[in-house]
């Protein structure tokens, strides 16, 4: 299906962990992620963000309110659990034995698994009430599910994604995400990545989605980085540079100074398909990678 995969399983960088698009990830593999989250640092040194981090599970209320149950159903991810008394209990565990399925005896949480790292920001800064004329800019890393199960190992069901997230005036967003389309692109360009900026084309579902696909497009709401890394699949999306307008803000109460709903951004870097995009175009053994691209991950 993919010999990109193939590879990578042979020489020991991926594992896969018994289900599609889930892997264990090697040593060699886990430096090279957290080198890139590390230089993601290190570009935004200054900024003043605040560092946020969070379980990758949220309420299962956010999907409701954000939409993404009208959006995105086939990539949600929602957990259950086990509330019954002794005798579900038994019969739970004979449903296991014979090989029935077992999930009608769980009852769904609270919960459901994150399925963008920045979801948990917004109504945690709208309770902190109106935001400060400079606005806000928070930075968040958490382990994303997305129910894609795929052979190709650019598209995971579990990864990580690192933001940047922006909340404050329209001006302040575009700016916030210029100012990252240009990092993006000068980090690709140093890291020696064949890479570039074009409109997103996000999997909006069913027939209602295009026209969804269409708005995203036409208002020019996300842009993403991208880089080739299989011969099998079109360049890929590594990172994604977002203007929410107030989206996000009108559902969780985020508000201005003045009492007006502010507008949020955020930029998102998918870890695992940078460190696939650096093992496609520099080999497989992070050692052998030439002395600049080093440089720039381990200075
Ligand atoms: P998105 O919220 O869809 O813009 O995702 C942000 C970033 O996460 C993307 O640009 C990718 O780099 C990464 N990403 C999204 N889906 C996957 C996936 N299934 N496997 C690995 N990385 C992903
Ligand atoms: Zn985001």
């Amino acid at each position: 299906m993919s010999a990109f995969r193939d590879q990578l399983v042979s020489e020991g960088l991926l594992h896969p962990a018994g289900a599609d698009g889930i892997y264990g990830r090697s040593e060699r593999f886990e430096a090279i992620v957290e080198a890139l989250d590390n230089a993601v640092s290190r570009m935004s040194v200054g900024d003043g963000s605040e560092r946020l981090r969070f379980p990758p599970a949220i309420p299962r209320e956010t999907l409701e309110r954000t939409k993404y149950m009208q959006n995105f159903p086939q990539l949600a991810g929602a957990i259950h659990c086990f509330c019954g008394d002794e005798r579900a209990h038994r019969q739970l565990l004979q449903c296991i034995e014979t090989g029935e399925d077992w999930s009608q005896h769980l009852s769904s949480s609270e919960l459901a698994l994150t399925a963008a790292a920045c979801y948990p920001v917004y109504p945690l800064m709208a309770a902190r009430g109106p935001l400060p004329a400079e606005g806000l800019l928070a930075d968040v890393m958490s382990w994303c599910f997305r129910h894609e199960p795929s052979l190709h190992p650019t598209r995971m069901q579990f990864f990580r994604m690192r933001e940047k997230v922006r909340l404050g005036q329209a001006g302040q967003i575009e700016t916030f995400r210029e100012t990252w389309m240009d990092r993006a692109l000068d980090f690709a360009k140093a890291l020696g990545l064949p890479a570039e900026i074009d409109d997103a084309n996000d999997p909006f579902f069913g027939r209602a989605g295009k026209v969804m696909a269409d708005s995203q497009r036409n208002q020019r709401l996300k842009f993403e980085l991208l880089i080739p890394i299989t011969d099998e699949t079109p360049p890929v999306a590594c990172a994604s540079f977002n203007h929410h307008h107030d989206h996000f803000a009108a559902i969780w109460g985020v508000k201005d100074q003045d009492g007006a709903l502010a507008n949020t951004g955020c930029v998102g870097f998918g870890l695992e398909r940078l460190t696939l995009a650096l093992l496609r175009w520099h080999g497989l053994n992070s050692d052998d990678w030439p002395l600049q691209v080093r440089a720039q991950l381990w200075p």
